[in-house]
C-alpha cells in the first residue's frame, strides 16, 4: 500500500504544534506495519541546516498559479526508512515564520497544487493521498476537478484529516478563480462558496473520500452547532464517511526513561528521579526546591482555545494556594501580558517563560506534578499524553480527545489517570485544582495516580492499524466519493 501524506509542518524538521507531531510519528507506525508511506510538506527556512545540508535536489518544475509559472523544486531527504518530500519555492517559504502572512491563500494554493503536479514528476502515484488541515485541503478536491481522467492519477482515493476545525483557510473568491483556476461555478454554497468567500477546509470534507477527526468525540462535538464552526450542517452531511481516530504519541521520542533534555531520566519503577527532575527545574527557574508543594505547568499556545480565559478569572484565587507553577508558552499578546503581569505579582509561585522551547517543556513534563489543560475545545490534545507519560497527572475540561484519553481519579473504586471538569466554568476548574492538590497531599493514592497515568499505552500501534484498515478498504472500493 502506497500513503502519500500531505501535510503542512512536521517533526523533527518543524513544529508550531501537535499537527507537527503526528505528521512525524503516525507515518513511522505505519511504516512498521508495512505501508509505503512517504511525507510530502513546504521547504521553509526555518528548517535547520542539519536538514537543509542533507536534502537532495530530484526534480525542477513549474506550477501555474493564475497566469503565472512558479518555480517548483522537490527535495528528498531519507530518515528512518521514511521518504520526505519538501516542496522547494523560496518566494513562498523562505521566511521566518510558518503562518500569518497575507498571501497564505496564494501560497497553500501553490503548495496544493505542487504536490498534485509533482507526483507525474515523481512517477509515484500513491494509494492514498492522506491531507492534514487546512493547508493541504484543497487537494482532494483538485485531484476530482482537475485530474480524474489523467493517466496515474485516476483510482487515488483521499483521506482528510482535521486536527483543529477552527482554522479553515477562509480566503477572497479570487483565490479560487484566479489563482487555482477553478470554474466560478464552484463558488456556490454547495461547492467552495462560505459567507462570501471561499474555504480550503470546506473543500477537503467536500471532496475527500473519507475524512477522519483526531478523536472519537471531537468527531460527534463537531457535528454540533457550537463546536461546528459553520460547518457542521456539511460534517452531518458526511456522517457516514467521518471517522475518530485517537492520536498517539511518539513513545521514542517522548519517554521518561531515555528521554536526552532530562538530566535524570526516570521510570515507573525509579520515581525518585521524578522528584529530582522537579528539583532542577524548580532551581532552574528560582523557585524554592519543596517537594510537597505541588508543581503544576502549563505548556500551550496562549489562545482562547486552551482555556486561558479560565485561568486568567481564577489565577488570583489558585496563587493563594499552596502551589507553584510555571507556563511555558507564546501566542496571544493578551494572555501573553496577562501571565508577564501575574508573573511579577507572585514571584515565588508563578514563572512564565515566554516562547517555543522543545528541551524546556520535556524537562517540565518531567518535573510537573499537575498538568493544566482546561480547553474550551481540544481535537485531540497532545499535551495531556505526553503529561502522563512523564507522570504529571492533567487537570483538564472534558471535551475532545481530552475526554476520550483523561479519566477522572474516582476515590471510591481508586480508577484514574486524571482530574477534570465538564462545564467551561473558571470556579469549576478551581474546585478541580484544588481536588487534585487534596490528593497530591496522600502520597499513596498520588502514587497509585501517577502509576496509572503512567502506565497506559499511548503509542500508535491502535490508530495506525485502524488508519492502515481504512487506506486498505479506500482502495477497493471501485469509486471515489461523489460530491
Ligand atoms: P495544539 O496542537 O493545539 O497546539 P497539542 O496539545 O495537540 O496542542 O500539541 C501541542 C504540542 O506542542 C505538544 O507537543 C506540546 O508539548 C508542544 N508545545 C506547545 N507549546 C509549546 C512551547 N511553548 N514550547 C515547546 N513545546 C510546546
Amino acid at each position: 500500500m502506497k500513503v502519500l501524506f500531505t501535510v503542512s509542518e512536521c517533526v523533527p524538521f518543524i513544529k508550531s504544534g501537535g499537527l507537527a507531531d503526528v505528521a512525524g510519528s503516525l507515518p513511522k507506525e505505519l511504516f512498521s506495519l508495512g505501508t509505503d508511506v512517504r511525507v510530502m510538506l513546504p521547504k521553509y527556512g526555518k528548517i535547520s541546516a542539519t536538514y537543509r545540508n542533507k536534502m537532495k535536489k530530484i526534480k525542477e518544475f513549474s506550477v501555474k498559479i493564475g497566469w503565472r509559472n512558479q518555480y517548483c523544486g522537490i527535495e528528498e531527504l531519507v530518515l528512518n526508512g521514511i521518504t520526505f518530500y519538501f516542496i522547494d519555492n523560496e518566494y513562498y517559504f523562505n521566511r521566518d515564520g510558518l503562518y500569518g502572512y497575507y498571501d497564505d491563500g496564494e501560497r497553500f494554493s501553490f503548495f496544493n497544487k505542487a504536490v498534485l503536479e509533482s507526483l507525474v514528476h515523481l512517477d509515484f502515484f500513491p494509494d492514498v493521498i492522506h491531507c492534514h488541515d487546512w493547508h493541504t485541503a484543497m487537494i482532494p478536491f483538485l485531484l476530482r476537478v482537475n485530474y480524474d481522467q489523467k493517466e496515474g492519477y485516476e483510482f487515488i482515493r483521499t483521506v482528510f484529516t482535521i486536527h483543529n476545525l477552527q482554522f479553515q483557510g477562509i480566503f477572497p473568491k479570487e483565490i479560487m478563480t484566479d489563482l487555482l483556476g477553478l470554474n466560478e461555478r464552484f463558488y456556490h454554497p454547495d461547492q467552495l462558496e462560505f459567507f462570501g468567500n471561499i474555504n480550503f477546509m470546506k473543500a477537503g470534507i467536500l471532496a475527500a473520500d473519507k475524512i477522519t477527526t483526531v478523536s472519537p468525540t471531537y468527531r460527534s462535538e463537531i457535528q454540533t452547532a457550537y463546536f461546528g464552526e459553520k460547518l457542521d450542517g456539511l460534517l452531518k452531511m458526511r456522517d457516514e464517511d467521518l471517522i475518530g481516530i485517537l492520536n498517539g504519541i511518539d513513545e521514542e521520542f517522548y519517554n521518561p526513561v531515555k528521554d536526552p533534555h532530562l538530566k535524570y531520566p526516570f521510570g515507573m519503577n525509579n520515581l525518585k528521579n521524578k522528584v529530582k527532575s522537579k528539583q532542577e527545574i524548580q532551581g532552574y527557574f528560582g523557585l524554592s526546591i519543596k517537594e510537597d508543594t505541588p508543581l503544576m505547568v502549563m505548556i500551550t499556545r496562549l489562545t482562547a482555545q486552551k482555556g486561558l480565559d479560565l485561568v486568567k478569572c481564577v489565577l488570583h484565587e489558585v496563587l493563594q494556594e499552596d502551589i507553584q507553577m510555571i507556563v511555558l508558552g507564546t501566542g496571544d499578546w493578551e494572555f501573553e501580558q496577562f501571565f508577564q503581569r501575574m508573573g511579577s505579582e507572585f514571584p515565588d509561585k508563578l514563572k512564565v517563560h515566554i516562547g517555543f522551547d522543545e528541551g524546556l517543556a520535556h524537562r517540565l513534563y518531567a518535573g510537573a506534578d499537575l498538568f493544566l489543560m482546561p480547553s474550551l475545545f481540544e481535537p485531540c490534545g497532545l499535551g495531556q499524553l505526553i503529561a502522563m507519560k512523564y507522570g504529571a497527572i492533567p487537570i483538564v475540561r472534558e471535551t475532545g480527545g481530552l475526554n476520550d484519553t483523561v479519566h477522572a481519579y474516582n476515590e471510591q473504586n481508586g480508577i484514574g489517570n486524571g482530574f477534570s471538569f465538564q462545564n467551561f466554568n473558571a470556579h469549576d476548574m478551581l474546585f478541580t485544582i484544588r481536588r487534585a492538590m487534596h490528593f497530591y497531599q496522600h502520597r499513596k493514592v498520588w502514587e497509585h495516580i501517577v502509576h496509572a497515568a503512567m502506565s497506559k499505552d499511548y503509542s500508535w500501534a491502535q490508530s495506525a492499524f485502524k488508519y492502515n484498515q481504512l487506506y486498505a478498504e479506500l482502495i477497493t472500493r471501485s469509486e471515489s466519493h461523489v460530491f
